[in-house]
């Protein structure tokens, strides 16, 4: 717990005012969110497994490839190009931890790009059975009339279409005994009023990882999805939170504080480790208690 609490795990606080411009760099954020680096301990549990993770450069998406690494995966890393310095630190630390990494920057919002992404994954990987997809986009807008059509496209396209056009492109590459994960949210359930946008993507989430869990069980492949609560991750100082709400972010959970990212990386290698192989069509919360 000593290395956790050097993370401010229990800060009850709240978190300085700070704003950056969207997709937002991790090593920019003050605190910087725990990346489970030296906080999550590995038993095994994905060893021989081989992942394709999107999203991965920060916040959640970095903790999962971090505790996959941890859990003796090999990992092909997704983000976009801007995002390229907090890229090279995940590679940096995955490789300290004696697993292979490959990163492939690049826009999910090209359908092109999610082949391309698969098809590098497969000769870095040789084959893939975990794909995991946690890049997603939410910008606050606190009146429906100021929601730009650009806005509303890019959001839908991220989050919903980029989710069906990787699974098209990974399917024929999945043997029997894969895992898929989606990432919807608490908002997916109790959508704010300010992510108009953003919330309804994620209950589409929530229901297509449903639809797809009961089409490809007979292949032998799991879906499930991860429904985290208010998390310190990039996403939310560049745009995702209206500003003022910063400082008291996450403090309206029954825990009372804002969750760290390695603290959302355990239902991930759970669902995707043979422990959960009776496990789909599900979604597991991890919100601090929010319902
Ligand atoms: P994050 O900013 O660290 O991660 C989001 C990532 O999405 C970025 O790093 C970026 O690489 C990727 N991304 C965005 N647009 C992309 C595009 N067009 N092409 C490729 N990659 C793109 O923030 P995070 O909070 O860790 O977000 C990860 C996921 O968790 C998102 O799906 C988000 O909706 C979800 N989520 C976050 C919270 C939270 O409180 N932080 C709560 C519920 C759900
Ligand atoms: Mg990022």
């Amino acid at each position: 717990m000593a290395e956790k609490e050097k993370h401010n795990f229990y800060n009850q606080h709240g978190f300085p005012t700070q704003s950056q411009k969207e997709p937002g760099i991790q090593s920019q954020m003050s605190p910087i969110p725990d990346d489970g680096a030296t906080t999550y301990v590995g038993h095994n549990r994905l060893k021989h497994k081989k992942a394709v993770i999107t999203g991965g450069d920060s916040g959640i998406g970095r903790a999962v490839a971090i505790a996959y690494a941890h859990e003796g995966a090999d990992i092909v890393l997704n983000y976009l190009p801007e995002e390229e310095s907090d890229a090279l630190e995940v590679k940096g630390i995955v490789e300290s931890l004696g697993r292979r990494i490959k990163l492939v920057a690049g826009d999910l919002k090209s359908e092109a790009f999610n082949q391309q992404l698969v098809t590098e994954a497969v000769t870095f990987l040789g084959d893939i059975n975990v794909l995991v997809m946690v890049a997603g986009k939410q910008q606050a807008v606190q009146d429906v009339l100021q929601l730009k059509t650009q806005q509303l496209i890019d959001t839908y396209t991220t989050n919903v279409f980029s989710m069906i056009w990787l699974v098209k492109a990974a399917l024929p590459h999945l043997q029997p005994n894969s895992s898929i994960i989606t990432t919807n949210s608490i908002q997916a359930e109790q959508p704010a009023a300010f992510l108009v946008d953003y919330a309804g993507t994620k209950a589409a989430i929530k229901n297509t990882t449903m639809s797809l869990a009961k089409q490809l069980a007979n292949r032998g492949i799991r879906v499930n999805s991860v429904a985290p609560g208010p998390v310190w991750t990039p996403l939310q100082v560049s745009g995702g939170q209206l500003p003022e709400n910063i400082p008291e972010f996450g403090q309206n959970t029954p825990i009372g504080r804002a969750g760290q990212p390695s603290e959302i990386a355990g239902a991930y290698v759970f669902l995707a480790s043979d422990e959960a192989s009776y496990v789909t069509g599900e979604s597991i919360n991890v919100t601090g208690g929010l319902k």
